[in-house]
């Protein structure tokens, strides 16, 4: 789950990790408002989506004026924000950071992530800070520099000096303990809110030697959302793909991708399988959808209904395999999605297991037009076959 930058200050606050004065507005009019109760000028308004890449996007705006304020507001609250993260047609801003702006002298970069290789925490850090890790990381790979953290021991204060004395030129001694401190926090943070990235980018030196956070970024482990109720009420609804939100009110595992073969499959081993004789056959999934073993008829029907509202799928592929899901329910299932939704692109269907007869008998008897596909292999050839020729 992501947060906003908005909601990942306010709690790095509560960690004692220093933040600029800033307040939520969601027009033009409470943007004016909020800058007048902050420090200023100047002032910065930022757009709160959960993606990247607002700075070069036009998302971030640092302004001079109150006026300013919210005309800049209103300009990123009016049109959908486009950035490297967002796709072309960009993301709607509902609402806007105001914040007190900061003469920055110098920018950081620094996170704590969960390394999958080590299995553990790994603090990075970066003096090219600003710009996205990725790039520094592609072309100047000596200047991100890690420390991997033991979780039982948890984060050591030599881990920080060997991060912070790498700074050159050396910043002066109140701000690199400063500097040191907060890596301490930023861990802290991390572990305490069970995230799987919590990061700072930029984090600054200010022209008066403060350090101070002048981004924020939290993902909270989905796994870890039972605990962390609090974390929980501030997942935002509006930031989701409506497909995705579906999915996940019908306990659906699906994960929109971008080729154009629908494909509804039981089971994530046999779901990532099917992903693979897809490409194998020279086509692309438009998703990774498992129904789980155990899908009711209604769940069989809700997804397939979120595959026939991707308007990218040129056509579907249902692998089940019956077991604990029987084929039988699995056709009644299909059958009322196709009778709420007229399914206008070719459909192949691959069936075996419990209650195979039953299931294609009912699949046959209707009056939906589909193909049956032999094995895994001939469905795959089957539904890139027919992809091919709609293209
Ligand atoms: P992102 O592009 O989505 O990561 O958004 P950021 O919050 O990182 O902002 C982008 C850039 O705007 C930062 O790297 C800073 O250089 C700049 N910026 C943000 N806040 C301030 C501020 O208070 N003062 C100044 N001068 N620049 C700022
Ligand atoms: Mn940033």
């Amino acid at each position: 789950m992501k947060l906003h930058e908005y909601q990942a200050k306010e709690l790095f606050k509560g960690f004692g990790i220093p933040v600029p004065g800033g307040r939520l507005a969601h027009t033009g009019d409470e943007a004016f408002q909020a800058a007048g109760e902050l420090k200023g000028p100047p002032w910065v308004v930022k757009a709160q989506v959960h993606a990247g890449g607002r700075g070069k996007g036009g998302g971030v705006k640092v302004v001079q004026t109150l006026e300013d304020v919210r005309k800049a507001a209103a300009a990123i609250l009016e049109t959908p924000l486009v950035t490297k993260q967002t796709g072309p047609e960009g993301r709607k801003v509902h609402q806007v950071l105001v914040e007190e702006g900061v003469q920055i002298d110098r920018e950081f970069y620094l996170a704590v992530v969960v390394d999958r290789a080590r299995a553990r925490p790994v603090m990075i850090f970066s003096q090219a800070g600003g710009m996205e890790i990725e790039e520094v990381a592609a072309r100047t790979p000596e200047l991100v520099l890690k420390q991997f953290v033991d979780p039982n021991t948890g984060w050591m204060p030599y881990q920080a000096r060997t991060l912070a004395y790498s700074v050159e030129p050396l910043p002066g001694p109140d701000t690199l303990k400063d500097l040191m401190a907060l890596m301490g926090k930023l861990y802290k943070a991390f572990i305490s809110l069970d995230c799987s990235l919590a990061e700072i980018n930029p984090l600054v030196i200010t022209r008066d030697g403060k350090v101070l956070a002048v981004d924020a970024k939290i993902n909270v482990d989905d796994n870890a959302l039972a605990r962390q109720k609090e974390l929980k009420a501030l997942d935002d609804p509006k930031e989701k793909d409506p497909l995705d939100a579906k999915a996940e009110a019908h306990n659906l595992n699906y994960i929109r991708l971008s080729g154009n073969i629908g494909a509804m499959v039981n089971g994530a081993g046999l779901a990532m399988a099917t992903m693979d004789v897809i490409k194998l056959a020279g086509a692309e999934p438009a998703n990774f959808l498992d129904v789980g073993g155990g899908a009711s008829e209604e769940m069989v029907t809700r997804g397939l209904e979120i595959i026939l509202e991707d308007k990218k799928v040129k056509a579907i592929l249902i692998n089940i395999f019956g077991g604990i899901l029987r084929c039988d329910v699995l056709a009644r299932g299909v059958l009322a999605a196709a009778e709420k939704t007229a399914i206008k692109v070719p459909l192949i269907v691959r069936l075996e297991g419990t209650n195979v007869e039953e299931g294609r008998k009912i699949l046959q008897e209707s009056n939906l037009t589909f193909m049956v596909a032999k094995d895994m292999a001939d469905a795959a050839a089957m539904v890139t076959e027919q992809v091919k020729r709609s293209a």
